[in-house]
């Protein structure tokens, strides 16, 4: 079997936009009628539900983002009233308030038949013993992949984000044949299986699938040879369900969004103006089919393009390409995001002032690492040495507690890195 939903997954583009036209109507509808923000959004713009008559109309609608949806923490987003909601999850908090996602019943089915649709594209059969080597927290990631591929029939091993030893040896043991993790998490096993001397010829592993962070074709080569596996790409955003909104098919030219869910635009993040397919921009999303919290032109920061060719699998939805880089100054560390604003902050609460710093992100045996420097001035430099260290130390503490792992502070003099770059990212990405 290659497609979980044959009929949908090759649809003509007629049809496709049929579904589109009728999604967004429905969703203004919902939204105009239970979400307060679009209500004003809306009529400050002297624009009704019913004005929206073509897919053209789309560029005419204002763009929803992050800002948006924490200034309107934690429900006022919500399109339905909470009794209808079943689960709720938070993306990683950038601003004062975080980002509080809703789901009612509807929506997690919606979800996981997204996953299926992925889980199938590269063969996952009710035959085979998924591993999720993803952290169930209150972050979406692998609920929904727990969902999709319960709805396939295979059978899920929820590890979480377990030592390396734990994630190989149950492999080994539970027979894994797939694996879905972060690119980073896949390589750290292929490295701990030479370790504890596990040959990828002796387990039953095949497949991974991998997503939450960028990555190359060099890791791609690294992971796939040493683990014996094929490696594809996931993508999603905790706004719009999860994992699944977009996935590489076996033809491995881009990765498929379900356009029956999403309606996929490419904008210039600074003039805002829509681009043509091929152009390389920001990626804008709306939801087509969200209860809880539909979203109508939803900017992702994800730079990417989209491709409308066709494609050797069959399937007619179009392709964004490979996501490397994001536009905003959000930075992606260990499958979670960050911006420099909340090292400032925090920098700020230590020392009373606003040093200059800078975060620098290194890959050390596939691990990403960030030290933070922060440019000595009056209010960080101390002539007394030991006054220095107990700062130095408060600043480390603060800023391990923030990332929840260990983050080196280094004080240095001025102009050691240049002030207007905050986030420095040594990675090799593309
Ligand atoms: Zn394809």
């Amino acid at each position: 079997m290659t497609f979980w939903n044959r009929k949908i997954e090759t649809m003509s583009r007629d049809e496709i936009e049929q579904i589109q036209l009728e999604g967004v109507q429905a969703t203004l509808n919902r939204i105009y009628k239970n979400v307060r923000h679009y209500r004003k959004v809306f009529k400050a713009m002297d624009f009704m539900p019913e004005d929206f008559s073509s897919l053209h109309d789309l560029a005419k609608l204002p763009f929803i983002t992050r800002r948006d949806l924490s200034l309107n923490y934690p429900y006022d987003m919500f399109a339905v009233p909470l009794r209808e909601v079943v689960r709720l999850h938070m993306a990683s908090a950038n601003f004062d308030e975080p980002i509080v996602v809703g789901f009612t019943r509807n929506d997690i089915d919606r979800w996981g038949e997204l996953i299926a649709r992925n889980l199938v594209a590269v063969g996952v059969t009710k035959d085979d013993v998924v591993q999720i080597a993803l952290a169930f927290g209150i972050t979406t990631g692998p609920f929904g992949v727990q969902v999709g591929a319960e709805q396939i029939g295979a059978s899920v091993i929820p590890m979480s984000a377990r030592k390396f030893e734990d994630q190989v040896k149950i492999m080994r043991d539970f027979r894994t044949t797939v694996l879905v993790s972060t690119p980073t998490v896949a390589m750290g096993l292929a490295k701990t299986m030479e370790a504890m001397d596990v040959s990828p010829g002796s387990l039953a592993i095949k497949a991974a699938i991998l997503g939450s962070e960028p990555w190359n074709a060099d890791v791609r080569s690294f992971i796939e040879e040493r683990m014996h596996v094929t490696a594809t790409d996931t993508y999603g955003l905790t706004e719009l369900f999860g994992p699944g909104v977009a996935f590489e098919c076996p033809a491995r030219n881009g990765l498929h969004i379900a356009e029956d869910h999403f309606i996929a635009e490419i904008i210039d993040p600074v003039t805002l103006e829509t681009l043509p397919p091929g152009s390389e921009g920001e990626l804008v999303l709306t939801s087509l089919t969200k209860e809880a919290l539909p979203l109508i032109r939803f900017r992702t920061g994800d730079l990417t393009s989209l491709d409308y060719s066709p494609c050797d699998c069959g399937r007619t939805h179009c392709r964004i390409s490979k996501i490397f880089k994001r536009c905003d100054d959000v930075v992606i560390l260990k499958g979670m995001s960050f911006v420099p604003d909340q090292v400032g902050r925090a920098i700020s609460r230590i020392t009373g002032g606003e040093p200059s710093f800078q975060m620098v992100i290194d890959r050390e045996d596939s691990e990403d690492r960030l030290t933070v420097f922060i440019e000595v001035s009056e209010l960080t430099f101390f002539d007394e040495m030991k006054k220095q260290n107990i700062l130095v130390a408060r600043l480390h503490h603060e800023m391990s507690e923030l990332f929840g792992w260990d983050v080196p502070v280094r004080m240095v003099e001025p102009g050691t890195f240049d002030r207007n770059r905050k986030v420095m990212d040594n990675r090799t990405l593309g």
